[in-house]
């Protein structure tokens, strides 16, 4: 996510980074490219003005000029402004009170709402052991409530039994008592979407909140449509109570502008963002982590904490333990790709860890994605274990036979062993890095 935003910004710092002495000239020509990147993210234009005026008054009528490292100092001033317009700290879910606590879903149609009430529940109930309950209020749209009963049955998680021809309101009242009677913690109430904003939408919006009373009102919206989605948050905000937003389709190619946008249209903090399709292909949005992965700083902190969910501790620390001494074979690799699999694939990485985008980039590039994984691990397997200790002993013959081994051909297993050098290049990059003490830990 973010990738041209964060490239962007990457660009511009790089030059500040290394540098001694700034001058004020300095700091303002490198605001004007910050200027640019965030414009070409599709960041709202009031918001780009506003941010660039703090973040240049902060660099500039402060001591910074005169500190012994000034680049740095621009990039940090940068990077806390980011937070604060991602809005200061994450935000919890606020369902403290008397069961059952009720989440409204608001949003427009398609912008993944029914998807994330099924995510949102899903967390609820592995990670806080809540008892959830999800009702369609969607009565517009052929097949909405079976949809959530699907997506119910898929997770394991209840639905309110469909009772045809059903008002909104009534669905709800009767989700709320039906909750009540069973001992529910949770009660979601998966509101209709409409294509544009219209009034009937916002007025049917506030009879379900004022029958209901929910904790939390979430808007989904698609971050893909960028201002359009700032806009539809804008709309909303007018007319329902919000209090929080979740930001999907974050996996795709987002500009970044939408989630920079969000906070200081809305006023209210992104609570989640949608990373994929798959039923926990969701995130608790950190603006202080989004900040530092915008600035291509690397997300070292959600790497370590997919990683402590994913990753074999034993192994990891026999590869740490390698990796200290300089090693990286094809034995590791297979590891790594297996780990990623189990950590949501190639794209879901992407970004975290600074130094090895470009690695990535190239794993893409020669075809690397999550089915190739499986292939790639094939051919690893069709390799003797001393191929994969000294990759460097592997000739044009024994690449014939591994590619014949695994049913792939010799282009394949030179691509991997390209890869596997790129990987080994950017591992030695990491462990050359400071400030990834998360990262030492994670590998024991
Ligand atoms: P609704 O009309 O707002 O209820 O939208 P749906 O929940 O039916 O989602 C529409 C489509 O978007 C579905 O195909 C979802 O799988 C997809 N979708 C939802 N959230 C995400 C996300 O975070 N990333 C991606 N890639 N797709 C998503």
């Amino acid at each position: 996510m973010f990738e041209s935003l964060s490239d962007r910004l990457s660009g511009v710092f790089d030059k500040l980074r290394g540098r001694g002495a700034l001058t004020e000239d300095d700091v303002r020509t490198a605001m004007r490219e910050v200027r640019v990147a965030l414009l070409e993210a599709d960041v709202a234009l009031p918001v780009v003005r506003e941010f660039v005026d703090k973040a240049t008054e902060r660099a500039v009528g402060s001591d910074v000029l005169r500190s012994v490292t000034p680049g740095q100092m621009v990039v940090k001033i940068v990077s806390d402004t980011l937070t604060e317009f991602l809005g200061a700290d994450s935000s919890e879910l606020l369902l403290d009170v008397t069961p059952p606590a009720v989440i409204m879903m608001v949003g427009l149609q398609g912008s993944g709402k029914t998807t994330t009430t099924a995510k949102i529940a899903k967390r609820l109930k592995e990670k806080e052991r809540k008892k959830v309950m999800m009702a369609s209020l969607d009565v517009n749209r052929p097949a909405a409530q079976e949809q959530l009963a699907i997506l119910g049955t898929q997770i394991d998680v209840a639905t309110l039994p469909i009772v045809a021809g059903q008002q909104p309101v009534d669905i709800a009242r009767r989700a709320l008592q039906s909750a009540k009677l069973q001992g529910f913690d949770v009660v979601m109430l998966d509101t209709a979407g409409r294509l544009h904003v219209d009034q009937a939408l916002m007025d049917e919006m506030k009879a379900v909140a004022a029958a209901s009373v929910p904790q939390e009102i979430l808007l989904v919206v698609d971050a893909l449509t960028g201002q359009d989605a700032v806009n539809v948050a804008k709309n909303f905000t007018e007319q329902v109570p919000l209090t929080g937003v979740v930001l999907t389709r974050m996996d795709g190619d987002a500009r970044g502008g939408a989630a920079l946008s969000m906070r200081a249209v809305t006023g209210s903090p992104i609570k989640f963002a949608g990373t994929g399709e798959k039923l926990d292909a969701i995130e608790p949005f950190h603006p202080q982590r989004v900040a530092q992965r915008i600035l291509g700083m690397g997300d070292v902190v959600s790497l370590v904490e997919r990683a402590a969910e994913a990753i074999d501790v034993e192994e990891a620390d026999k590869l740490a333990k390698k990796m200290a001494k300089g090693q990286f074979d094809l034995n590791d690799l297979r590891m790594q790709l297996r780990q990623m699999q189990k950590m949501g694939g190639l794209g879901a990485l992407a970004g975290m860890i600074p130094g090895l985008k470009k690695a990535q980039q190239a794993m893409a590039q020669s075809g690397a994605n999550d089915k190739a994984l499986v292939h790639l691990d094939a051919i690893i397997g069709s390799m003797t274990a001393k191929e994969r200790e000294r990759p460097a002993i592997i000739n044009a013959k024994r690449k014939i036979r591994i590619a014949k081994g695994s049913g792939t051909t010799v282009q394949e297993v030179n691509r991997l062993l390209k890869m596997h050098q790129e990987m080994e290049g950017a591992m030695k990059k990491i462990r050359k890095m400071g400030g990834l003490g998360g990262l030492a830990k994670m590998f024991g």
